[in-house]
């Protein structure tokens, strides 16, 4: 392989370029792992739970509200028979004693299985009381998550655009220090940072790699002294591309 030349200059123009690739990919992480993405999930899951409740609240109450409908039907007839009876035995309209007694006791009969019916029908009514309250509850639970929901949205929104920002800003640098740099030195830096966790180039710092933070051994050292300020190092540890600064202790 060819080896690279870059003057001084372009070399520590890379340096910057890393500098803000590595701020870029922070920024970039931080916008993947925002709490409010976590706490949008967890309330739209709480969102669909209640959803799913009011479903069955409604279907309770519909079901009440048809047994209601149903023991207030049932009622209807008897409530009917008891008050033409009553009619009858009032107006003397039964003359004899026999038919009389009989419906007498019918009258009873009658008035006990209205009693029955009304605690029926009053149980059902009970009971949809609860189930209209319940309903209510689950209702303006549904109300407060949704306002937790946009609230979260709109600070989520808000976040994001403050990063976008951020990185737009950075991305412009980006493209001004990009066209400093010679295009094989720019791809190799690619290519390293590619399978070196972003970062392609690192700065040979009081004679360390600041790259894998290994120290450079005496025989490497002494190469790098010897080499020319165009010549581009490579860390023999890491592979990534070194620097040289006022800072390298060469
Ligand atoms: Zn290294």
């Amino acid at each position: 392989m060819r080896a690279i030349r870059a003057d001084k200059g372009a070399q520590l123009s890379l340096l910057d370029l890393q500098s803000v690739d590595t701020t870029l990919a922070q920024l970039h992480h931080r916008r993947q792992i925002l709490p409010q993405h976590a706490a949008i999930a967890k309330l739209r899951t709480e969102r669909v739970a209640v959803a799913s409740d009011l479903v069955a609240a409604e279907t309770r109450i519909s079901d009440l509200e048809l047994e209601q409908a149903k023991a207030e039907a049932d009622l209807e007839p008897v409530r009917e028979r008891l008050s033409r009876n009553q009619v009858r035995i009032t107006n003397g309209a039964i003359a004899d004693p026999k038919a009389l007694s009989s419906m007498l006791e019918e009258v009873i009969h009658l008035k006990k299985r209205i009693s029955d019916l009304e605690d029926a029908e009053l149980d059902v009514m009970e009971q949809l009381e609860a189930a209209l309250a319940s309903q209510e509850t689950l209702r303006a639970r549904a109300a407060r998550i949704d306002a937790n929901l946009s609230e979260a949205s709109a600070d989520r929104d808000q976040q994001l655009a403050a990063l976008e920002a951020e990185m737009g800003a950075l991305r412009q640098q980006r493209a001004e220090i990009a066209p400093l740099i010679p295009a094989d030195l720019l791809a190799l830096y690619g290519k390293i940072g590619a399978s070196h966790a972003g970062v392609g180039a690192a700065e040979l710092r009081a004679r360390r790699c600041t790259g894998c933070q290994l120290e450079v051994n005496a025989a490497d050292l002494r190469a790098f002294s010897a080499a020319a300020d165009d010549q581009v190092l490579r860390c023999e540890e890491c592979g990534r591309i070194l620097i040289r600064t006022a800072q390298s202790g060469l």
